[in-house]
């Protein structure tokens, strides 16, 4: 058994699940992840998430419930919102999203109404589906209007977006996005919002655990709302919280419930918990500032190595990268690299030329990464290893891809993950 916690009482009762746990558990502790969006949870935040808390329905809000019996969920609930707002600053927290996107929709039903107009980043250049995009609920059933990034710098474009602002008088302007590699100016969005009477929604889904850790500006007293998904750069279990200042928190709770959702998962809020005061420790704020330091080095390294990183850097943990200049598209890429044991996604570049299925770039994160160790010595050798991958992949040479996947492996055997001891 090589999970952490083990799940011994799994594998007797269910040995197919708990062997496709098992599998998985270590093909992650085999593969470098570079993912963006993903990272590793601790020990104590897997083990909260397994827990009966998972048994009880809340419906509600503490003092406040559908159902008897939560005595201990509103104390557990509480602390939860205590950290939430003491990490972030803010006035009040909602933990009860359960995701990103239905954190995101939340903002939508409690400040515009079908058809009013929004205003958010584009998704090809880098904004998030929620943002408004034309498959999303969000773009279908609100006027959605889409701000881009100029295409000399790869980074947003204010004239643009104020130009959009004044014209179609947005209810809310969403900042943020899935694909951004430089620091988001809130002060500039802030601006923007007050000068036409929209609500201003930060989504920090990517960069909430580099705010936290001091690497990242915080939109806290730019934005009224600030959503953001808790499971990437902050390091905890799938989930989603929603920060406001005092104006706007009842109408973002009362949109979350009963607007939008049944019950809270409560085992998701005790691992919340638990990552929140994980993130409130000086140790988490070396973690943000190495986060950031692996991604300039391996953005250093990928550059010398001629690959094109659109915006020609980063100043976060995630690197967004135009391969055209190396012949492949983004998808054979990826999937050559993921047979080299280097895991990241397919990802459109700003005025991408080819189709969303079947783009021009990769994107990089390393979040996860950071958690197991690796540092900036070990960036030009990741990017050594994508290089040989992909020129692998050009000549149909799988024999060197698995060459690469097991000297990943041999690194990584130094790195453990928690969640999986081999
Ligand atoms: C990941 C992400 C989301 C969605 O989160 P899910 O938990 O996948 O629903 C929303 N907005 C941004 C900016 C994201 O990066």
């Amino acid at each position: 058994m090589t999970h952490q916690p083990p799940i011994p009482t799994l594998t007797a009762a269910d040995p197919d699940i708990a062997g496709l746990v098992e599998d998985e558990a270590r093909r992650q502790a085999e593969k470098i992840r570079l993912i963006a969006s993903e990272n590793y949870v601790s020990q104590a935040v897997l083990e909260a998430t397994g827990t009966v808390l998972t048994n009880k329905y809340s419906e509600g809000y503490a003092g406040k419930r559908y159902y008897e019996g939560q005595q201990v969920i509103d104390r557990l609930e509480a602390v939860a919102i205590e950290r939430a707002k003491s990490l972030f600053g803010a006035d009040h927290a909602n933990v009860q999203p359960y995701s990103g996107s239905p954190a995101n929709l939340a903002a939508y039903f409690a400040f515009a109404q079908p058809g009013d107009t929004v205003l958010g980043m584009g998704l090809p250049a880098g904004g998030h589906l929620t943002h408004g995009a034309s498959v999303s609920i969000t773009g279908k059933w609100f006027n959605a209007v889409q701000y881009g990034v100029r295409k000399e710098t790869g980074r947003v474009d204010f004239d643009q977006v104020r130009d959009l602002a004044k014209e179609h008088r947005p209810k809310l302007i969403i900042a943020g996005g899935t694909a951004i590699p430089r620091t988001i100016d809130f002060p500039a969005f802030a601006e923007i919002a007050r000068e036409v009477g929209a609500v201003l929604v930060a989504d920090i889904s990517h960069i909430a655990g580099l705010i936290a850790g001091g690497a990242h500006p915080s939109p806290v007293g730019h934005a009224q709302v600030v959503t953001t998904t808790t499971h990437k750069t902050l390091r905890g279990p799938r989930g989603a919280m929603i920060l406001t200042d005092a104006e706007h928190a009842k109408a973002i709770d009362k949109a979350v419930f009963p607007g939008l959702q049944g019950g809270p998962h409560n085992h998701t809020t005790a691992a919340i918990a638990v990552a929140l005061g994980e993130a409130a420790k000086p140790e988490f704020r070396d973690y943000a500032h190495a986060v950031v330091a692996n991604a300039k080095a391996l953005a250093a390294a990928l550059t010398e190595r001629g690959f094109d990183l659109v915006s020609g850097g980063t100043d976060n943990h995630l690197l967004l990268v135009d391969l055209t200049s190396k012949q492949i598209a983004g998808k054979p890429a990826a999937k050559a690299l993921d047979r080299a044991g280097i895991e990241l996604n397919f990802n459109t570049v700003p005025f991408d030329p080819r189709k969303p299925f079947d783009p021009s770039g990769i994107r990089l994160g390393t979040a996860a990464i950071t958690t197991r160790g690796l540092t900036p010595e070990h960036q030009p050798q990741i990017a050594e290893w994508m290089d040989r991958a992909i020129a692998a992949a050009a000549a149909e040479d799988e024999a060197s891809i698995d060459k690469i996947a097991g000297e990943v492996r041999d690194l990584l055997t130094a790195y453990p993950i928690p969640g999986y001891r081999a």
